[in-house]
Protein backbone atom coordinates (compact mmCIF):
# COMPACT_ATOMS: atom_id res chain seq x y z
CA UNK A 1 0.00 0.00 0.00
CA UNK A 2 1.07 3.29 -0.41
CA UNK A 3 2.00 6.09 1.54
CA UNK A 4 -0.96 8.02 -0.01
CA UNK A 5 -3.16 5.73 0.22
CA UNK A 6 -2.07 5.00 4.15
CA UNK A 7 -2.52 8.84 4.68
CA UNK A 8 -5.72 8.54 3.44
CA UNK A 9 -7.11 5.84 5.12
CA UNK A 10 -6.06 7.52 8.27
CA UNK A 11 -7.71 10.68 7.63
CA UNK A 12 -10.59 8.74 6.93
CA UNK A 13 -10.61 6.90 10.47
CA UNK A 14 -9.56 10.09 11.80
CA UNK A 15 -13.27 11.91 10.62
CA UNK A 16 -14.84 8.80 11.36
CA UNK A 17 -13.69 8.95 14.75
CA UNK A 18 -14.18 12.47 15.63
CA UNK A 19 -17.57 12.34 13.87
CA UNK A 20 -18.65 9.37 15.93
CA UNK A 21 -18.03 11.30 18.87
CA UNK A 22 -21.01 13.58 18.61
CA UNK A 23 -23.20 10.99 18.55
CA UNK A 24 -25.66 9.69 20.87
CA UNK A 25 -27.03 6.65 22.16
CA UNK A 26 -30.23 6.50 19.40
CA UNK A 27 -27.04 7.05 16.87
CA UNK A 28 -28.54 11.08 16.48
CA UNK A 29 -26.07 13.29 15.55
CA UNK A 30 -26.11 17.14 14.10
CA UNK A 31 -26.74 17.84 10.43
CA UNK A 32 -28.78 20.70 10.35
CA UNK A 33 -27.68 23.92 12.44
CA UNK A 34 -30.45 26.91 12.51
CA UNK A 35 -28.95 30.03 13.35
CA UNK A 36 -30.66 32.76 15.17
CA UNK A 37 -29.53 35.80 13.09
CA UNK A 38 -31.17 38.43 15.67
CA UNK A 39 -33.58 38.65 18.26
CA UNK A 40 -34.87 41.67 16.92
CA UNK A 41 -39.02 41.24 14.77
CA UNK A 42 -40.89 43.36 12.96
CA UNK A 43 -43.65 41.44 13.29
CA UNK A 44 -45.23 40.34 17.43
CA UNK A 45 -46.66 37.08 17.06
CA UNK A 46 -49.18 36.00 19.99
CA UNK A 47 -46.76 32.54 20.08
CA UNK A 48 -43.82 34.22 20.12
CA UNK A 49 -44.39 37.07 22.42
CA UNK A 50 -46.63 38.10 25.27
CA UNK A 51 -47.32 41.60 23.84
CA UNK A 52 -45.38 44.77 23.02
CA UNK A 53 -43.28 44.93 25.86
CA UNK A 54 -41.28 42.00 25.12
CA UNK A 55 -41.09 42.74 21.85
CA UNK A 56 -39.57 46.06 22.71
CA UNK A 57 -37.23 44.27 25.12
CA UNK A 58 -35.77 41.91 22.19
CA UNK A 59 -35.66 44.72 19.92
CA UNK A 60 -33.51 46.59 22.35
CA UNK A 61 -30.97 43.30 23.11
CA UNK A 62 -27.60 43.53 22.35
CA UNK A 63 -25.59 43.46 18.99
CA UNK A 64 -26.30 40.07 17.28
CA UNK A 65 -22.71 38.44 15.59
CA UNK A 66 -21.14 39.77 12.95
CA UNK A 67 -20.98 37.75 9.43
CA UNK A 68 -16.84 36.95 9.81
CA UNK A 69 -17.92 35.42 13.49
CA UNK A 70 -20.98 33.44 12.12
CA UNK A 71 -18.68 32.27 9.05
CA UNK A 72 -15.75 31.15 11.24
CA UNK A 73 -17.86 29.35 13.72
CA UNK A 74 -19.72 27.72 10.76
CA UNK A 75 -16.35 26.64 9.05
CA UNK A 76 -15.72 25.25 13.00
CA UNK A 77 -19.05 23.49 13.05
CA UNK A 78 -18.42 22.03 9.78
CA UNK A 79 -15.45 20.35 10.42
CA UNK A 80 -16.93 18.94 13.68
CA UNK A 81 -19.80 17.89 12.36
CA UNK A 82 -21.60 15.90 9.24
CA UNK A 83 -23.49 19.30 8.99
CA UNK A 84 -24.99 19.67 5.41
CA UNK A 85 -28.00 22.11 5.84
CA UNK A 86 -27.94 25.73 7.52
CA UNK A 87 -31.24 27.54 8.19
CA UNK A 88 -31.02 31.20 9.16
CA UNK A 89 -34.27 32.59 11.09
CA UNK A 90 -34.54 34.46 14.13
CA UNK A 91 -36.02 37.35 15.07
CA UNK A 92 -36.59 38.01 11.49
CA UNK A 93 -33.35 36.92 9.74
CA UNK A 94 -34.45 39.78 6.65
CA UNK A 95 -33.27 42.68 9.69
CA UNK A 96 -29.74 41.19 9.69
CA UNK A 97 -27.73 43.32 7.96
CA UNK A 98 -24.96 41.24 5.21
CA UNK A 99 -27.63 38.63 4.81
CA UNK A 100 -26.52 38.40 1.49
CA UNK A 101 -22.60 37.91 2.20
CA UNK A 102 -23.62 35.49 5.20
CA UNK A 103 -25.42 33.14 2.78
CA UNK A 104 -22.48 33.60 0.32
CA UNK A 105 -20.15 32.65 2.77
CA UNK A 106 -21.97 29.96 3.96
CA UNK A 107 -22.00 28.58 0.52
CA UNK A 108 -18.28 28.98 0.11
CA UNK A 109 -17.96 27.03 3.36
CA UNK A 110 -18.96 24.32 1.39
CA UNK A 111 -23.05 23.83 2.35
CA UNK A 112 -25.29 23.92 -0.38
CA UNK A 113 -28.55 23.95 1.68
CA UNK A 114 -28.82 27.43 3.01
CA UNK A 115 -32.43 28.17 4.23
CA UNK A 116 -34.20 30.80 5.84
CA UNK A 117 -37.33 31.11 7.75
CA UNK A 118 -38.75 34.75 7.37
CA UNK A 119 -42.14 36.28 8.14
CA UNK A 120 -41.69 37.37 5.10
CA UNK A 121 -42.49 41.70 5.58
CA UNK A 122 -39.16 42.68 3.78
CA UNK A 123 -39.08 40.07 1.10
CA UNK A 124 -40.29 42.20 -2.06
CA UNK A 125 -37.23 44.08 -2.03
CA UNK A 126 -35.01 41.38 -1.10
CA UNK A 127 -35.78 38.17 -2.82
CA UNK A 128 -33.61 38.89 -5.86
CA UNK A 129 -30.32 39.35 -4.05
CA UNK A 130 -31.21 36.40 -1.68
CA UNK A 131 -31.32 33.82 -4.67
CA UNK A 132 -28.47 35.62 -6.19
CA UNK A 133 -26.57 35.12 -2.78
CA UNK A 134 -26.92 31.58 -2.77
CA UNK A 135 -30.33 31.06 -0.94
CA UNK A 136 -32.18 27.63 -2.05
CA UNK A 137 -34.97 27.91 -0.04
CA UNK A 138 -37.47 29.53 2.24
CA UNK A 139 -40.10 29.17 4.79
CA UNK A 140 -42.86 31.83 4.72
CA UNK A 141 -44.58 32.15 8.11
CA UNK A 142 -48.04 33.39 6.87
CA UNK A 143 -50.97 32.62 10.05
CA UNK A 144 -54.15 34.10 8.39
CA UNK A 145 -55.19 35.45 5.02
CA UNK A 146 -57.71 37.29 6.53
CA UNK A 147 -56.30 40.46 7.41
CA UNK A 148 -58.32 40.97 10.67
CA UNK A 149 -57.55 37.70 11.72
CA UNK A 150 -53.57 38.13 10.76
CA UNK A 151 -53.08 41.13 12.77
CA UNK A 152 -54.47 38.98 16.09
CA UNK A 153 -52.10 36.83 15.11
CA UNK A 154 -49.40 39.65 14.68
CA UNK A 155 -50.14 42.15 16.23
CA UNK A 156 -49.78 43.95 12.62
CA UNK A 157 -51.17 44.99 9.05
CA UNK A 158 -49.51 43.49 6.38
CA UNK A 159 -51.07 40.27 4.85
CA UNK A 160 -50.51 41.78 1.39
CA UNK A 161 -47.38 43.12 1.87
CA UNK A 162 -46.34 39.35 3.02
CA UNK A 163 -48.09 37.88 -0.33
CA UNK A 164 -46.12 40.19 -2.79
CA UNK A 165 -42.88 39.06 -0.78
CA UNK A 166 -44.39 35.16 -1.64
CA UNK A 167 -44.84 36.58 -5.21
CA UNK A 168 -41.46 37.73 -5.61
CA UNK A 169 -39.58 34.69 -3.80
CA UNK A 170 -41.31 32.61 -6.57
CA UNK A 171 -40.50 35.14 -9.02
CA UNK A 172 -36.85 34.72 -8.40
CA UNK A 173 -36.74 31.25 -8.22
CA UNK A 174 -36.83 30.18 -4.97
CA UNK A 175 -38.13 27.43 -3.91
CA UNK A 176 -41.11 28.52 -1.05
CA UNK A 177 -43.02 27.03 1.54
CA UNK A 178 -45.41 28.41 3.79
CA UNK A 179 -45.56 27.92 7.57
CA UNK A 180 -48.64 28.28 9.50
CA UNK A 181 -49.00 27.98 13.21
CA UNK A 182 -52.73 27.09 13.92
CA UNK A 183 -54.01 28.12 17.23
CA UNK A 184 -57.60 27.21 18.60
CA UNK A 185 -59.80 30.21 18.74
CA UNK A 186 -56.91 32.58 17.03
CA UNK A 187 -56.60 31.11 13.56
CA UNK A 188 -58.66 28.27 13.45
CA UNK A 189 -61.21 29.40 11.00
CA UNK A 190 -58.09 30.38 8.12
CA UNK A 191 -57.09 26.40 7.79
CA UNK A 192 -59.18 25.86 4.73
CA UNK A 193 -58.50 29.70 3.55
CA UNK A 194 -54.58 29.14 3.22
CA UNK A 195 -54.79 25.79 1.86
CA UNK A 196 -56.86 27.18 -1.11
CA UNK A 197 -54.17 30.26 -1.06
CA UNK A 198 -51.41 27.73 -1.20
CA UNK A 199 -52.50 25.40 -3.66
CA UNK A 200 -53.65 28.22 -6.15
CA UNK A 201 -50.00 29.31 -6.25
CA UNK A 202 -48.77 25.76 -6.56
CA UNK A 203 -47.04 26.13 -3.21
CA UNK A 204 -47.03 23.59 -0.17
CA UNK A 205 -48.17 24.75 2.97
CA UNK A 206 -47.23 23.10 6.88
CA UNK A 207 -49.61 23.88 9.68
CA UNK A 208 -47.74 24.00 13.23
CA UNK A 209 -49.23 22.84 16.14
CA UNK A 210 -48.22 25.60 18.70
CA UNK A 211 -45.46 24.96 20.83
CA UNK A 212 -45.61 25.22 24.78
CA UNK A 213 -42.98 27.97 24.78
CA UNK A 214 -41.94 31.56 26.22
CA UNK A 215 -44.86 32.99 27.42
CA UNK A 216 -47.08 30.02 26.16
CA UNK A 217 -44.87 27.61 28.59
CA UNK A 218 -48.00 26.80 30.78
CA UNK A 219 -50.55 27.44 28.10
CA UNK A 220 -50.18 26.01 25.17
CA UNK A 221 -52.76 23.41 25.53
CA UNK A 222 -55.19 26.06 25.55
CA UNK A 223 -54.56 26.92 21.66
CA UNK A 224 -53.80 23.42 20.47
CA UNK A 225 -55.37 22.49 17.58
CA UNK A 226 -54.47 18.91 17.47
CA UNK A 227 -53.24 17.46 13.67
CA UNK A 228 -55.98 14.55 14.05
CA UNK A 229 -58.36 17.43 13.96
CA UNK A 230 -56.61 19.98 11.10
CA UNK A 231 -56.92 16.15 8.88
CA UNK A 232 -60.84 16.22 9.62
CA UNK A 233 -61.14 19.89 8.64
CA UNK A 234 -59.52 19.57 5.49
CA UNK A 235 -61.20 16.03 4.90
CA UNK A 236 -64.40 17.96 4.99
CA UNK A 237 -63.22 19.35 1.58
CA UNK A 238 -60.25 17.27 -0.17
CA UNK A 239 -59.48 13.74 -0.42
CA UNK A 240 -55.76 13.32 0.18
CA UNK A 241 -53.22 10.21 0.97
CA UNK A 242 -50.06 10.29 3.43
CA UNK A 243 -47.43 10.37 1.96
CA UNK A 244 -45.41 10.46 5.67
CA UNK A 245 -42.19 11.91 6.68
CA UNK A 246 -38.89 11.82 5.59
CA UNK A 247 -36.32 10.90 7.78
CA UNK A 248 -35.66 13.60 10.65
CA UNK A 249 -37.78 16.09 8.64
CA UNK A 250 -40.34 18.05 10.94
CA UNK A 251 -43.07 17.69 8.72
CA UNK A 252 -45.26 14.35 7.56
CA UNK A 253 -47.28 15.50 4.36
CA UNK A 254 -50.19 14.98 2.25
CA UNK A 255 -51.69 14.93 -1.15
CA UNK A 256 -54.77 15.85 -2.48
CA UNK A 257 -56.34 13.86 -5.18
CA UNK A 258 -55.76 16.83 -7.13
CA UNK A 259 -51.87 16.80 -6.86
CA UNK A 260 -51.72 19.19 -3.83
CA UNK A 261 -49.31 18.80 -1.12
CA UNK A 262 -49.78 19.79 2.85
CA UNK A 263 -48.01 19.18 5.49
CA UNK A 264 -48.48 19.09 9.21
CA UNK A 265 -45.93 19.65 12.52
CA UNK A 266 -47.04 17.91 14.89
CA UNK A 267 -44.53 18.46 17.82
CA UNK A 268 -47.39 18.07 20.32
CA UNK A 269 -49.31 15.06 19.17
CA UNK A 270 -47.13 13.04 16.55
CA UNK A 271 -43.27 14.25 17.99
CA UNK A 272 -40.37 13.37 15.96
CA UNK A 273 -37.91 14.13 18.48
CA UNK A 274 -36.10 10.24 17.82
CA UNK A 275 -34.16 11.07 14.75
CA UNK A 276 -34.30 14.82 15.39
CA UNK A 277 -30.38 15.97 13.63
CA UNK A 278 -31.17 19.94 14.75
CA UNK A 279 -28.29 22.37 16.27
CA UNK A 280 -29.05 25.81 17.22
CA UNK A 281 -27.12 28.83 17.32
CA UNK A 282 -28.68 32.40 19.28
CA UNK A 283 -27.61 35.68 18.44
CA UNK A 284 -25.00 35.39 21.47
CA UNK A 285 -23.33 32.52 20.02
CA UNK A 286 -25.05 29.68 22.33
CA UNK A 287 -25.74 26.69 20.92
CA UNK A 288 -28.80 24.34 21.79
CA UNK A 289 -29.43 21.00 21.35
CA UNK A 290 -32.98 21.24 21.61
CA UNK A 291 -35.81 23.40 21.73
CA UNK A 292 -36.83 22.10 25.26
CA UNK A 293 -33.61 23.42 26.54
CA UNK A 294 -33.20 26.68 28.57
CA UNK A 295 -29.10 25.59 29.11
CA UNK A 296 -27.52 27.67 26.81
CA UNK A 297 -23.62 26.53 26.03
CA UNK A 298 -21.33 29.04 25.11
CA UNK A 299 -18.90 28.06 22.12
CA UNK A 300 -15.86 30.62 22.49
CA UNK A 301 -13.85 30.66 19.30
CA UNK A 302 -10.49 30.79 21.62
CA UNK A 303 -11.49 27.53 22.71
CA UNK A 304 -9.67 24.44 20.77
CA UNK A 305 -12.14 21.96 18.95
CA UNK A 306 -11.68 19.36 22.25
CA UNK A 307 -13.41 22.08 24.16
CA UNK A 308 -16.29 22.44 21.60
CA UNK A 309 -16.52 18.03 20.76
CA UNK A 310 -17.53 18.03 24.55
CA UNK A 311 -19.65 21.05 24.12
CA UNK A 312 -21.06 19.83 21.00
CA UNK A 313 -21.66 16.06 22.94
CA UNK A 314 -23.47 18.04 25.84
CA UNK A 315 -25.77 19.94 23.50
CA UNK A 316 -26.47 16.20 21.90
CA UNK A 317 -27.80 15.14 25.60
CA UNK A 318 -30.74 17.86 26.15
CA UNK A 319 -31.92 16.09 22.91
CA UNK A 320 -35.46 14.46 24.31
CA UNK A 321 -35.94 11.12 23.49
CA UNK A 322 -39.74 10.98 22.89
CA UNK A 323 -40.90 14.69 22.49
CA UNK A 324 -40.71 18.25 23.62
CA UNK A 325 -41.22 19.01 26.67
CA UNK A 326 -41.44 22.97 26.67
CA UNK A 327 -39.34 25.76 27.46
CA UNK A 328 -39.34 29.20 29.40
CA UNK A 329 -37.34 30.76 26.43
CA UNK A 330 -39.27 31.65 22.80
CA UNK A 331 -38.24 30.80 19.68
CA UNK A 332 -37.55 34.87 19.07
CA UNK A 333 -34.40 34.23 21.47
CA UNK A 334 -33.53 30.72 20.83
CA UNK A 335 -34.47 30.99 16.66
CA UNK A 336 -37.66 29.11 15.21
N1 LIG B 1 -39.42 35.86 11.98
C1 LIG B 1 -39.33 34.64 11.22
C2 LIG B 1 -40.70 34.08 10.95
O1 LIG B 1 -41.69 34.65 11.41
O2 LIG B 1 -40.77 33.09 10.25
C3 LIG B 1 -38.43 33.59 11.83
C4 LIG B 1 -38.47 33.38 13.30
S1 LIG B 1 -39.99 32.81 13.93
C5 LIG B 1 -39.57 32.54 15.60
C6 LIG B 1 -40.06 31.25 13.15
C7 LIG B 1 -41.24 30.44 13.36
O3 LIG B 1 -41.19 29.86 14.64
C8 LIG B 1 -42.63 31.03 13.38
O4 LIG B 1 -43.15 31.41 12.20
C9 LIG B 1 -43.39 29.88 13.88
O5 LIG B 1 -43.62 29.00 12.82
C10 LIG B 1 -42.44 29.28 14.85
N2 LIG B 1 -42.87 29.50 16.24
C11 LIG B 1 -42.53 30.46 17.10
N3 LIG B 1 -43.10 30.26 18.31
C12 LIG B 1 -43.84 29.13 18.18
C13 LIG B 1 -44.66 28.38 19.06
N4 LIG B 1 -44.85 28.74 20.35
N5 LIG B 1 -45.25 27.26 18.59
C14 LIG B 1 -45.06 26.87 17.30
N6 LIG B 1 -44.29 27.54 16.43
C15 LIG B 1 -43.70 28.65 16.86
Amino acid sequence: MSVASVAGQLRILYLYSSMSNIQDQYGRTFRTLRISLLQHCNLGCVYCVAGEAELKEANAAGDSLPVEQLLAMVRRLKEQLPLDTVRLTGGEPLLYPGLASLIRGIRAAGIDAVRLTTNGFLLERMAPALKEAGLEALNVSLDAVEEEVFARMSRRHSVQRIVRGIDAAVAAGLRVKINTVMMKGMNDSQLLPLLEFAFARGLTIRFLEVMAMGHLHDQADKYLFPQEEMLAVIAGRYSFEPLGRAGSATASYWQTAEGHQFGIIANETAPFCGDCDRLRLDSSGHIYGCLSSNHPILLDKEEDAEIWTKKLQQALLQKQTLRFTGSDLSMLHIGG
